[in-house]
């Protein structure tokens, strides 16, 4: 009994993670303008793990340019976070918050986690790379992106991996990939 409770309990979790993967940046450019055509209008926080170079910063500049920043869009990965003004979430102005953690220092934290605190709220669009540094301060409801290649992999196939977390997430993932699959992404 407990053996098919653990047994539907992952199958419930593998059904709703989804990977996609992408041969180049221009198949990446094609999920991010996806993931953008379908994001919520009350905006999203969105989690992005991987190690260097995977991919993060590739997606979300791709996502921000298709929303219609006009901006110059640069890694957060010195600066922390990065604001921008001018992205058209299905027909309505959101603020785009980009955090990259990676080099937040132990006295930065009590300050970003407020900020954290505030950009999980509704209605702006969060975007945060190495999350695990944040303290615990991500909200329980989001998606959480892996960014990951195979290792002896020296081309540019890249694995973008979905994993919902909540009900208005869980709807975002599916939308992305009926789309996807009809784009011939997989
Ligand atoms: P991260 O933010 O994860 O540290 P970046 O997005 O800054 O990584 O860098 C990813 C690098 O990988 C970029 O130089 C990008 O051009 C390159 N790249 C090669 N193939 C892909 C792909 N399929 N998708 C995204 N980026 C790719
Ligand atoms: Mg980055």
């Amino acid at each position: 009994m407990l053996q098919l409770i653990l047994y539907n309990l992952l199958m419930v979790k593998k059904s709703k993670t989804m990977r996609i993967k992408t041969k180049n940046t221009a198949d990446t450019q094609k999920l991010a303008r996806i993931f953008a055509q379908n994001l919520p209008e009350n905006g999203a926080f969105v989690s992005l793990f991987g190690d260097i170079g995977a991919g993060k910063t590739a997606f979300v500049r791709f996502v921000l340019k298709d929303l219609g920043v006009k901006e110059k869009i640069t890694s957060p990965s010195f600066v922390i976070l990065n604001e921008y003004k001018g992205a058209r979430v299905q027909s309505s102005d959101i603020l785009v918050y980009h955090f990259d953690l990676y080099r937040l220092e132990d006295d930065g934290l009590d300050t970003i986690k407020e900020e954290l605190r505030e950009y999980s709220k509704d209605n702006v669009l969060t975007f945060v790379e190495w999350a695990d540094f944040g303290g615990g301060e991500l909200p329980y409801n989001r998606l959480n992106i892996k960014v990951y290649y195979e290792e002896n992999d020296y081309d540019d196939t890249r694995y973008y991996e979905f994993e919902p977390v909540g009900k208005k997430y869980e709807i975002f993932v599916q939308k992305i990939n009926t789309q996807a699959a009809k784009e011939g992404l997989k």
